[in-house]
């Protein structure tokens, strides 16, 4: 799979804390997208299993609540992530999962949607949404539209929709946009969540 990044543990990503993993590469095109490097569909591939051993990793220093899945565009890897949603439930079974995707839910569910690297057709990519949705406690779906700013919790536009998959979580759980912003060794600056003010910079 293209990875972007990996986040071990943040709270301005769905309920808890909580690993976020950002799929490389996004088709969608949303008019002011605010992170444009996770574009290209191109980068260092890295397998399922070394992101789930990471993820693992993260979870046994953290005592996390759940990985949510971001980008980029996961759904255009949709195969990596059931993949990695299955090895991660392996073992860590109680582990909550979300998903951050620019379709809707009914172009999931009609297959109408493009997976990097494959030519499937609508019936499997149908099939694979509904595995995908039975593995996911929640999501956040649809484009991000600049002209509909919103300050719903995990909502960068009005138009996107917040659907809760399971009964882990109830939409009390989804509180205040949050923005993180981690310094790392060496001054390499990492900004999550929702700067509704705009970037620190
Ligand atoms: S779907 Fe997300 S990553 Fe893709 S262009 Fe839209 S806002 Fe950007």
């Amino acid at each position: 799979m293209l990875l972007h990044a990996l986040i071990p543990a943040s709270r301005a990503n769905g309920p808890g804390l909580r690993a976020v993993v950002f799929f490389q590469g996004c088709k969608l095109g949303c008019v002011g997208c605010w992170n444009p490097r996770t574009h290209h569909f191109h980068g260092p591939e890295v397998t399922v299993d070394a992101v789930a051993q990471e993820v693992l990793r993260s979870c046994h220093e953290h005592a996390l609540e759940g990985v949510t899945f971001s980008g980029g565009e996961p759904m255009q890897q949709a195969d990596s992530l059931l993949g990695l949603m299955h090895g991660l439930l392996r073992q860590a079974p109680d582990l909550s999962f979300g998903l951050f995707s620019g379709f809707t839910e009914h172009e999931l569910a009609q297959g109408q949607y493009w997976i990097w690297g494959d030519g499937s057709s609508e019936q499997r990519r149908k099939r694979l949404w509904q595995e995908i949705r039975g593995c996911l406690d929640f999501a956040i779906l649809g484009r991000f539209n600049q002209a509909q700013p919103s300050s719903l919790p995990l909502r960068t536009s009005r138009n996107q929709v917040l659907r809760l998959f399971s009964d882990r979580h109830s939409p009390a759980d989804f509180t205040e946009e949050l923005t993180e912003v981690s310094i790392h060794e060496g001054g390499r600056v990492e900004v999550t969540g929702f700067p509704t003010l705009g970037l620190p910079w």
